[in-house]
């Protein structure tokens, strides 16, 4: 194939993004500030808030409880996803511990087995020592999912798609058999962002992203929200956050409001590129394979159509070759920079094995394919082209 039916393929290709959350986005939350008409919500830098007579603060009484630059932030989350209420946090795994620790000892949750590794971590190492069983399984697999389904079943926690092998989930499906138990669902949609899928209305009681990724969008912070349509569930959680303490500073809520405004327009860009990316990589004679759910030769290619408004921004795939061309290939890219996390405007690559996923079990990582050769690609706002070029010459090189 020429280069420019390449581009033709892909832009037939890649999803339109829905023109509503192009608005969305930049308005979400942004109420002009009613003293001055500030358009932004300015930096409220304080921890506690004078009251008029002794107990009857004006509107907020302490910051662990509130401020209204995080309130802003909150609000515009909320709109975004489609939820009612949104309680950010310090980070996305302190927005995992807040869920969990709602349970009680002798509750079990069904996790996805191929999560991000740090909520495995927090999973096996922190959280079951209070007597909560948590039970890794193959949620691709319906049947396999219901025989861990019991009473004891509290809590469903879903990633989808999931990190790093890109497998697609039937949320919808899950959540279904899930309510028919009394188990609750959360979809952790922090590969997806609020614009490509939307798990309250497949039936998701809450949604969490890691905003550290996507919803910051540039690599320069750390934070982590979640959104549930329920009040007395909000409600719960954010009693569990006030008890606990894990609220995001002000600085990091002014940041991510920012980035809101843009998140549409960048997801768009990454979605494109990430495609490109993709179909370049699966013609190339030294890749073994690739995972991206924009790809019809993705095993569940058909699930991610009906179930994703869009594929985003990630890419996995197999090196043909050892550890030492997997090296190689990492110290020829010159725009794909080797680092961990994802969603930010530039490009990342990631070796799972040995960054990410260090911390999930040997054997589950083998069962599971995190292998040697394994690569995840997170697709910046770049031009598309010179993304595919810096991988082209890297590959040329091993
Ligand atoms: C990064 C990440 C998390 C953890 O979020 P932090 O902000 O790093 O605490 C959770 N889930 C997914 C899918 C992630 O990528």
């Amino acid at each position: 194939m020429t280069p420019q039916i390449v581009t033709h393929f892909i832009w037939s290709c890649s999803m339109p993004i829905h023109p509503q959350f192009l608005t969305t986005s930049v308005h979400a939350g942004s109420d002009p500030e009613p003293v001055t008409g500030a358009v932004n919500t300015p930096l409220f830098f304080t921890s506690t808030y004078v009251q008029e007579a002794p107990g009857q603060p004006k509107v907020y009484d302490y910051s662990r409880a509130g401020n209204p630059t995080r309130a802003a932030l909150e609000k515009g989350y909320a709109e975004i996803e489609g939820g009612k209420h949104a309680i950010t946090f310090a980070s996305g795994l302190a927005a995992e511990q807040a869920v969990v620790q709602m349970l009680d000892p002798g509750d079990e949750v069904i996790v996805c087995d191929d999560t991000y590794g740090g909520t495995g971590r927090l999973f096996r190492r922190i959280l079951a020592k209070y007597q909560i069983k948590f039970h890794f399984v193959d949620m691709t697999d319906l049947r396999n999912f219901e025989s861990f389904l019991s009473e004891k079943t509290k809590l469903v926690w879903i990633e989808s798609p999931t990190n790093p092998l890109m497998r697609i989930i039937d949320i919808e499906a899950v959540c279904q058999r899930a309510r028919l138990r009394g188990a609750r669902v959360l979809v952790d949609n922090t590969f997806a962002s609020p614009i490509f899928q939307r798990p309250l209305d497949l039936g998701a009681d809450m949604v969490l992203h890691s905003s550290t990724k996507y919803l910051g969008g540039h690599s320069d912070l750390i934070g982590g929200v979640v959104m549930v349509r329920d009040d007395e569930l909000a409600e719960k959680i954010r009693f569990i956050q006030f008890a606990g303490g894990a609220v995001p500073g002000v600085m990091e809520c002014f940041l991510l409001h920012r980035s809101l405004k843009t998140l549409a327009i960048r997801m768009q860009q990454h979605e494109k590129n990430a495609m490109e990316v993709a179909q370049f990589l699966e013609t190339h004679p030294k890749i073994e394979r690739v995972y991206y759910p924009g790809l019809p030769s993705h095993p569940q290619y058909e699930l991610a159509r009906r179930q994703m408004l869009g594929f985003s921004g990630m890419v996995s795939f197999y090196l043909k070759g050892s550890f030492e061309d997997t090296k190689a290939l990492l110290k020829k890219l010159k725009i794909f920079l080797l680092a961990e996390s994802l969603g930010g405007v530039e490009s990342l690559i990631n070796h799972p094995e040995t960054m990410t996923h260090a911390s999930v079990p040997p054997d589950m990582r083998r069962q599971l394919g995190i292998s040697y050769n394994l690569l995840r690609l997170s697709c910046g706002i770049e031009h598309g082209a010179d993304l595919v070029d810096d991988l082209r010459q890297a590959l040329d090189s091993v």
